[in-house]
């Protein structure tokens, strides 16, 4: 199924993210804990893409086994700055061969060495080439708080824009853990006359190390809430466990009062995470 028809039903929808091993000797056991995680019959789940392309065809078997094995609808990252044109096309053949329909098309970060290959420079560029590829449904990335490299959030939602007159369906936020960071977000985009679904990203931060790597790899604000939770229970993992669970939770439950309809939960292959949400959600998510 076509992520745009869940989207567009209008009901609370919640998708888990997995991420593809890096080695095949971790295939196995990242293959169980995303069936475990797609037990718990998510609207759809989306597998992450290595930005290099090294392990595409583990971000296409995942997905082929969620769909086949796991009966949840598959989103496919797909990045492009490092790949070339052939490359991507091969991976596009091969989701097309697996039956999969979606496609999160993403630039992909630069690598610290600045080599990237010279066949894309945006992702509005890959997100019109799969248009014109076929009958794919097209998610893109957002950033609420802006993308790390742009100059201002103004530009940075200019460059938005151009990823969905590209022709994506829906577009996907960065992690945030301020909800009022969300609806400014929202208001400032409906405003420049994006009118897509927006699927709202959320982590649920499980263990003190996850802290230093969020800052670093999102630049995302954490409110003085949250910090106040990771020093009191940030030394005693049981607790903060459940008090990152409950934080998400509570973030997850004011989007949807507040009429935001799309989560998206970054469940990190933890199987247990995703369930303990999901019934925290039970009645608010059906
Ligand atoms: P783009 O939309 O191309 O934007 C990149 C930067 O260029 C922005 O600063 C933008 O403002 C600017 N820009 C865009 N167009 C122009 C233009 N025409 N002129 C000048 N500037 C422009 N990474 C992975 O490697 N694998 C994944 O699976 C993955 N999944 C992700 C999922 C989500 C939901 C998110 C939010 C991010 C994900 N990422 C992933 C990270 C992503 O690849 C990086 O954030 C990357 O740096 C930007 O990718 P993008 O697709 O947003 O790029």
């Amino acid at each position: 199924m076509k992520i745009r028809e869940i989207l567009g039903r209008g009901v609370p929808t919640i998708s888990f993210e997995v991420f593809p091993p890096k080695t095949a000797e971790n295939y196995d056991s990242v293959k169980e804990a995303a069936l475990e995680i797609a037990g718990l019959q998510p609207s759809f789940m989306s597998v992450t893409y290595g930005a290099g392309g090294g392990t595409s065809k583990y971000t296409v078997d995942i997905a082929a086994a969620l769909k086949e094995q796991g009966g949840v609808t598959p989103l496919a990252h797909l990045t492009c700055v490092s790949s070339t044109r052939e490359k991507v096309h091969q991976v596009l053949g091969e989701l097309r061969e697996r039956g999969i329909e979606n496609v999160l098309a993403l630039r992909g970060d630069i690598p610290a060495d600045g080599h990237v290959e010279q066949d894309y420079h945006y992702a509005s560029e890959l997100i019109r080439e799969i248009r014109s590829e076929g009958d794919f449904c097209v998610g893109a990335a957002c950033y609420p708080e802006g993308h790390v490299e742009s100059a201002n959030k103004a530009d940075d939602i200019q460059h938005l824009k151009e990823k969905v007159e590209a022709g994506c369906d829906f577009v996907t936020t960065q992690m945030f853990f301020d909800n009022n960071i969300l609806y400014h977000f929202l208001y400032q985009v409906r405003e420049q006359g994006i009118t897509v679904p927006v699927v709202a990203g959320i982590m649920p931060v499980t263990s003190k190390s996850q802290i230093r790597r969020i800052g670093l790899m999102s630049g995302a604000q954490l409110p003085v809430r949250f910090r106040a939770m990771v020093e009191r229970f940030g030394d005693d993992p049981a607790a903060m466990k459940q008090a990152g669970i409950a934080y998400a939770t509570e973030q997850i439950i004011d989007l949807i009062a507040n009429g935001v309809n799309a989560i998206h939960v970054y469940t990190m292959n933890k199987p247990e995470v995703a369930a303990k949400l999901r019934e925290n959600l039970s009645d608010i998510i059906r």
